[in-house]
Order: structure tokens, then sequence, then C-alpha cells
């Protein structure tokens, strides 16, 4: 029996299905500078240049359609509107129509309700966890009321695969206790959640093969109470949660100093997954930097670049800023991808602070501070990323890096997507002190490849597609070798 090198961070879809092209080897011989077509009929691109790991065709024009219809006037109604509830406080008032976080929860749920249109394509509901009195936080037990919307996938293989954008709609003001002044929250969060409530939207008649979810959570302010409810919740119901979009303060695109960062925002990911390692194949393979998060965020990245996004990322390779955290962590906690996005520029006069002013100084998180137009911007990326993650193949399962012997070219394998629509495959890799996927080869149906350059100064990955040119994000190749 072989061995394989066995790690979360090479964990990936098990599967069994085969294709008439499973097992057949490609060898690709050594490429000269240009690029050469093989006996395979390959084109084989030599492993020069940088950042060449978009693929070779456009991207899906669909996806540029889907981008137009977003309105950065409606986002600019969104903010203000959540804003004008005073405060979003999560111990806040639930009863009166117009203040406090229930009102504000009513008014998001109505407008995903109306984002699917008379045919109701979202399904929206509220999602309430009992928190109990923490004597920290949580001064009284309280109802964390997430809302959440859901577009079923359309393709009976793929429904199962859950892809979620997150927001969270509460808000704070200097004291996270204080639940009664005026916390606006305009960035902190009410950005992030205009962001969703566009998504719906420019979604709704979309036919999306697997399943998104649009997640508004409370309880971040008091310590990630709603999501971490709800990602546990999911967990305990075996749902099959493939990747996390968690979007918090993204809405002011000025710096402290300089012109405003107005197409590019961060984009955080974990580096080395939560709970137990296996720092043995961890140390073998140096793969430190290539857990499914970190996939995930290079994955939106090359799609930025692909589709020449008006937002473009930039990659932290950093789980969160420091002191702060986000919706995004309770489900790195259970081992899910999951990434988060927030401008450059935090002001820390806007967050968390009670509206007032100090001579010169202007303090409060109010909506004028929030650019419509950037939040499109954010929203387009997410839109691209979301319809790509949901309409592609899942990745490839169990890719490994063949090591049964000392030799230079590298063997790679995979089994096949499960779903009926893949078209075929693409191989990525980089050099080990890279940050991203630096080239891309496609091997159309083939499950196992030969290289012509050296396993021992690269790491490799495999990417599925389908016929309408849908990436799936990377799966990692992990490493088979010989029992030792
Ligand atoms: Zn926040």
């Amino acid at each position: 029996m072989l061995r394989r090198a066995s790690n979360r961070l090479f964990a990936l879809v098990a599967c069994s299905v085969s294709v008439s092209a499973c097992g057949k080897p490609l060898t690709i011989p050594e490429a000269p500078a240009a690029s050469v077509p093989t006996t395979a009929g390959i084109d084989v691109v030599g492993p020069v240049g940088a950042h060449a790991e978009v693929p070779g065709p456009p991207p899906p024009p669909g996806i540029a359609r889907v981008l137009e219809a977003i309105d950065p006037g409606r986002i600019r109604q969104d903010v203000d509107r959540l804003a004008g509830f005073g405060t979003r406080h999560t111990l806040s008032d639930t009863a009166s129509p117009t203040r406090g976080i229930g009102a504000a929860r009513r008014w998001i749920a109505e407008r995903l309700t109306d984002a699917g249109g008379p045919a109701r394509r979202w399904q929206v509901a509220m999602d309430p966890h009992r928190a109990a009195a923490d004597g920290r936080r949580v001064t009284r037990d309280v109802d964390v009321v997430n809302v959440v919307a859901t577009l079923p996938g359309s393709m009976r293989e793929a429904a199962g695969r859950h892809y979620y954008a997150v927001a969270h709609y509460d808000s704070r003001r200097s004291d996270p206790l204080d639940a009664e002044g005026d916390a606006p929250g305009a960035n902190d969060d009410a950005s992030g959640v205009a962001v969703l409530l566009e998504l719906a939207r420019i979604l709704a008649d979309r036919q999306l093969d697997a399943t998104v979810v649009l997640l508004a959570a409370a309880g971040e302010e008091q310590g990630l109470l709603g999501s971490r409810a709800h990602a546990k919740a999911r967990a305990a119901a075996a749902v099959d949660v493939r990747a996390v979009l968690s979007f918090d303060i993204v809405g002011d695109p000025r710096m402290p100093s300089g012109p405003p960062r107005i197409d590019g925002i961060r984009l955080f990911s974990e580096g080395l997954p939560a709970g137990p390692v296996d720092n043995a194949a961890l140390r073998l393979q140096g793969a430190e930097s290539d857990s499914r998060s970190r996939q995930l965020a290079r994955h939106v990245d090359m799609l930025a670049r692909w589709h020449d996004a008006a937002v473009k990322p930039t990659l932290v390779f950093r789980p969160d800023r420091f002191l702060r955290g986000g919706d995004h962590t309770p489900f790195n906690e259970l081992g899910i991808a999951a990434v988060r996005f927030t401008e450059f520029g935090e002001n820390y006069d806007r967050q968390h602070q009670d509206p007032r002013r100090e001579g010169e100084r202007e303090f409060g998180d109010t909506a004028e501070f929030v650019d419509p137009q950037y939040v499109a911007g954010v929203t387009g990326l997410a839109a691209i990323a979301l319809i790509h993650l949901a309409n592609a193949p899942s990745p490839p399962g169990d890719p490994r890096i063949v090591a049964l012997e000392l030799q230079h070219d590298t063997v790679l394998r995979w089994t096949t997507a499960p779903e009926p629509d893949v078209a075929g495959y693409e191989v990525v890799w980089r050099e080990t002190t890279a940050a991203r996927w630096e080239h891309v080869q496609d091997v159309g149906a083939a499950t196992t490849i030969t290289l012509p350059w050296a396993k021992d100064e690269h790491f490799f990955g495999v990417r599925s597609y389908d016929a309408d040119g849908y990436r799936s994000e990377v799966a990692f190749c992990g490493v088979e070798r010989a029992p030792s």
C-alpha cells in the first residue's frame, strides 16, 4: 500500500466517479521558451513570467452583465436606512417599528424577500439563537437573531454545496454595553449588509449550480455570537459549507494620508487551519501557506484580475487585523474555508465611537463617510467570486504529487470532480517562495500528468472548469510517497 501524507490541509472532496479519460497519463516534454504543442495536443507554457495563472480564454461573459446591474444609488439608500435605525445594538429595543435591532432585522428580511421578486427566489428566514448572560458583553439573556437568505442551487449534484457571503448588522458605541444611545454603524457594518442586499438583487434571476447563502449576522460586536451559533448549527446538521466570504468595514476607501484606495481592498486569510494539524505532513512539504482559506483568497484574487474587477484584493496572509475579530473566524474554527474583506485605511475615529465632535475632530460611524461607489465595486468583486464558486464544478479530489522515486519530472494525480458538467482541469504551480500561483496548464480531462519541472522547487495545485469557463478554487496537491 502506498502511504499518503494526511493532513486537513489536503483533505478534499472524496470522489469515486470516473470519466473516460480517468487514469490516462499525459506526459509533457520539456518546453523551450515558446509555447509548444505536444503529442497529447496540449500547449505547454514554460515556467516563465509572473502571475500567469489566469486562464487563457476570456472570462464567462454572463458575469459582466450581472455587474452592470449593480446600483450605487440603492447602496446609498440601504446604508442610510440602516444607520437610520439609531442603534442596532444586539441588546437594543426589538419592539419599536423605527429604532433598534428588531426594526433593523425586519427591514433587512423584507429587502431580501423583495429582491427575490414575485417568485420569492430567495428563501428568507430569521435564525434565532439564545445567548445567556455572561457577565461580560451579554448583560442579560437575549435572542441573537441572524437574517439568512438562501438561493438554492439548480444542479442536483451541486446543490448541497453552500457558499456564503456574510456581514453583521449589529452595531455598537464606545461602551460595548450601551444599547440605548445612537450607534449608526454605517461602515461597520451597514456597508457589508448593503453588499448582501445588492447581491440579493443582482443574483436573484441567476441559475447557479450550487447554493448561495447571504448571512446578515447579529451579535458580532458582543463576541461573534450570531455567526458562531449559525456556523455550529450548520456543522451539526452536516451542511456542506464550502467557502465563506465576510464583508466587514467595506465602505470608506480614504486613507489616513494620500489618495483613497478606491480600487483595492484587503483580503485576510489564515495560513494554518484551526484544530489539530499534522505537523509532520506540513513540514515535509513546507505547506504552511496552503490552507483551504488561503486557496480561497488566491482564487478571489485570480478572478478579480481575470475579470478586471473595479476593486481588486490585496492578499494579506494573516487571519485578521490586530486587536479585532470578525464573522469568518467561527467558520475557520470549524475547519471551513473563510476569509475577510476590509478596506485599507480604517479610521478609528469612526469605529466603535459615540457620535460626537471634540474640537476639530469628529467621531462616529455615520453614513456620510460611506462611499456607495466603492461599496458597489466591492459588491462586484463579491458577485464575481460567488458566481464562479457556485457555478464551477467542485475542485478535483485528492490531488497529489506522486513522489515514489527520485526523478526530475513531476507526476501529479487526482480524481474527477463529481458534477456532470466538468469540462476539464487546469494544473497551477508556483515557486516555493511565491505568494500566488504563477503558472497554469490546461490538461483537458486528464487525471494524471507529468510536468517537466522539478517538484522540489514548486508547489502544485489543480482546479476544475466547466464548459462555460467557470473555475473552481484550487485544490492543493498533497504528497503520495512510498511507505517508509
Ligand atoms: Zn464589524
